[in-house]
């Protein structure tokens, strides 16, 4: 095995097939795609239901939703905490998704893995090496952000961090880099996509979000996305996105877009 980059358990030399992740029949990885929707932020019970049917509806596998928020300001809402994952826990079992939610310290993996099928480090803490190493004593499957302005090594070393804790479920998330552009949030790092899975044999999923932060980026990105080779999307949806509880209603979709662009991705991923 020819093994010349810091990180190995990450690593196509180590590991030449590509990782596919099941999760109650969900995979994710190989030739699926998997798509994640829902808000940025779990707001009340009613919200997740409605937002989980419509996900449903439209066809995505797995119900996207911080209940603890990492936000910029101290001030802004933080998420609404422990309650949010009882509440997206609850709307997945009953539209028949599979959860995704945000952890953002080591104390918190062990309640946020109880209701949650698959943990989210967010690009914040992409280094936050003691909650990575934490990750790695479980095996719930982990969906690995990536930090803002880091490289790929660097990316593929806080993976290792979390295989060679012992958990081999882990996905990597390209959701766009800090550049000069300020029309665009973040500027959605497309070449990531086929880099990061010759690199590895990891599943990359697109976040095209948090990618451009403008709703009417999210479906050319998305499919630019797929045309790339994304083994995923994850994507904000909200049903009433102008009076969201973080800012980010900006960037989702409506219900219907989400829809049609579901529709859209089907034609799209069979010919890839
Ligand atoms: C999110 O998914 O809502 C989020 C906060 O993402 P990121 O960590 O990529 O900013
Ligand atoms: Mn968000």
């Amino acid at each position: 095995i020819k093994i010349s980059k810091s990180y190995k358990l990450a690593s196509r030399d180590f590991h030449p097939d590509d990782t596919v992740i099941d999760i109650k029949g969900v995979k994710i990885g190989g030739n699926n795609l998997v798509v994640m929707g829902g808000p940025c932020a779990v707001e009340s019970p009613e919200q997740i239901d409605e937002i989980a049917r419509l996900v449903k509806a439209a066809g995505g596998q797995v119900l996207r939703g911080g209940a603890f928020k990492p936000r910029t300001g101290p001030y802004s809402f933080q998420g609404v905490g422990v309650e949010g994952l009882i509440m997206m826990a609850e709307a997945g079992r009953k539209h028949g998704l599979l959860t995704i939610t945000e952890v953002m310290t080591p104390e918190y993996v062990d309640i946020c893995a109880e209701y949650a099928d698959i943990l989210q480090v967010g690009t914040r803490n992409m280094q936050n090496f003691d909650l990575l190493r934490k990750l790695g004593t479980i095996k719930t499957p982990v969906l690995l952000k990536r930090g803002f302005s880091s490289t790929y090594d660097e990316f593929l070393n806080a993976a290792e961090y979390i295989l060679a804790g012992g958990n081999p479920n882990v996905m990597l998330c390209e959701r766009g880099i800090r550049t000069f552009e300020s029309y665009t949030r973040n500027t959605l790092d497309l070449a990531a996509i086929p880099a990061l899975q010759q690199l590895s044999h990891l599943p990359v999923i697109s976040d095209p979000s948090h990618g451009t932060g403008r709703r009417e980026l999210v479906e050319p990105m998305s499919k630019a996305s797929v045309a790339a080779g994304a083994n995923g999307l994850i994507i904000e949806m909200h049903t009433d996105p102008d009076n969201s509880m973080t800012g980010d209603g900006v960037q989702s979709l409506f219900p219907d877009q989400f829809a049609n662009l579901l529709k859209e991705l089907e034609q799209l991923a069979a010919l890839v």
